[in-house]
């Protein structure tokens, strides 16, 4: 049954493409397709956008435009802030070989440190998080070590929508005045909350344009001035020599045109999406029984609440709320069409099997409307109802 009617509630896997972006775009696919490394006007042309866009990525965050390195996206800028690193302070710094991950990170930090375990013979530790979501800053603290080389924390949770005190945990390297470096996944944090590198003062910082209303397969990692990188992927040396490759000339116009406009519309839309999430919170606590939230109702964004739903199975609710047009998730979109995976996140939370297999994610995205979630809500309660009766 999808037709017009579609909810589509599943904001944090991606998001609609800005008219505004697509307008942005087209000129560069139909009209200006020179590749920028050409000493031609068609090269200078391309050559100027990506300026641009370097410019209005880097103010989205408060970074300057040569600290901004273009890359395919999320994924890979999570792979080359641990990998590049790890492979450059190996040669500089052997005896530092050691990198400190939250338990809750995205698969692409996860995998890409067990890759640096295995190839690079640096020991990974795991920093548990407390029952509300949030890192537990003691063991943080225990385990952060001289040793250490790299810290990797995500400023704001993807299947929960917690925000990790980042700030703190920079300072505690700070005054420790330990050579550590600090990365941060802040892809699910980027249009949500205000960042600002010069306040967190992360030295690195992953971002990706498709969870912010531009196209996919375009990211971008802040790399602060000084910190020095290996890069993994070799060629023609663009991006400084840190990433080769033809530049992605038409997506970095969408993803500079989507931060743009993020830029102006972040203080508006909080708002917003605040109002949204709190009516969804409140309607289904006080009319589903047996329901809960995950993570803290504290320290989250306004844009994503994972649900557990006492004696219900989630991706059976996922199922049966698609067929009425309402588009939700289990949690991590990537990890979703791995069957009955449980959720690293929600185990890390401490919750029972049965929380975990009856947990959905809701992640509400601007475009969305009061009268979509009265609608959706309507409908969850009577879906919910109905496989409790079938028991
Ligand atoms: C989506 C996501 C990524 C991956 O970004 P892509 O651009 O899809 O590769 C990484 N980390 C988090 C927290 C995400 O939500």
């Amino acid at each position: 049954m999808k037709n017009n009617s579609t909810i589509y509630l599943d904001n944090a896997a991606s998001t609609p493409v800005d008219s505004e972006v697509i307008q942005a775009m087209i000129p560069f696919l139909v009209d200006h397709f020179g590749n920028p490394s050409s000493l031609h006007n068609m090269g200078r042309r391309t050559t100027l956008a990506l300026s641009k866009s370097r410019s209005l990525v880097s103010k989205l965050i408060g970074a300057n435009p040569n600290e901004i390195y273009f890359t395919s996206g999320g994924t890979e800028s999570n792979n080359l802030a641990l990998i590049g690193y790890s492979k450059a302070i190996k040669k500089i710094r052997p005896d530092c070989d050691r990198i400190l991950v939250s338990e809750i990170e995205h698969e692409s930090v996860l995998e890409a440190v067990k890759y640096i375990e295995k190839e690079l013979k640096f020991t990974v530790d795991y920093i548990p998080i407390t029952s509300d979501g949030i890192v537990d800053m003691n063991a943080y603290s225990n385990l952060l070590s001289p040793k250490t080389s790299l810290v990797s924390v995500m400023l704001v949770n993807n299947e929960i929508g917690t925000i990790q005190p980042i700030q703190p945990m920079i300072e505690i390297i700070k005054k420790r005045r330990y050579n550590t470096v600090f990365h941060s996944d802040a892809v699910q944090a980027l249009g949500k909350i205000p960042i600002d590198v010069k306040q967190i003062k992360p030295d690195m910082l992953s971002i990706s344009s498709h969870k912010i209303n531009g196209p996919k397969g375009i990211g971008a990692l802040f790399v602060r001035k000084g910190i020095c990188l290996e890069p993994i992927v070799f060629g023609g040396g663009q991006e400084l020599n840190l990433r080769s490759g033809t530049e992605n000339v038409y997506s970095i116009v969408g993803f500079g045109k989507a931060c743009e406009i993020w830029k102006d519309k972040l203080q508006m839309s909080l708002p917003v999406l605040q109002k949204l999430q709190n009516y969804l919170i409140s309607r289904v606590l006080n009319e589903i029984p047996g329901a809960s939230v995950n993570g803290t109702l504290q320290k989250r964004i306004f844009n994503n609440v994972n649900f557990s739903f006492k004696g219900v199975n989630g991706e059976d609710l996922l199922t049966k709320l698609d067929e009425f047009g309402i588009e939700a998730s289990t949690g991590s979109a990537c990890s979703s069409n791995k069957k009955k995976k449980a959720s690293h996140v929600l185990k890390s939370l401490g919750l029972s099997y049965d929380q975990i297999s009856g947990s959905i994610r809701f992640s509400i995205g601007s475009q969305n409307t009061i009268a979509e979630l009265e609608v959706a809500v309507d409908i969850l309660k009577r879906v919910v109802n109905e496989f409790r009766n079938m028991k």
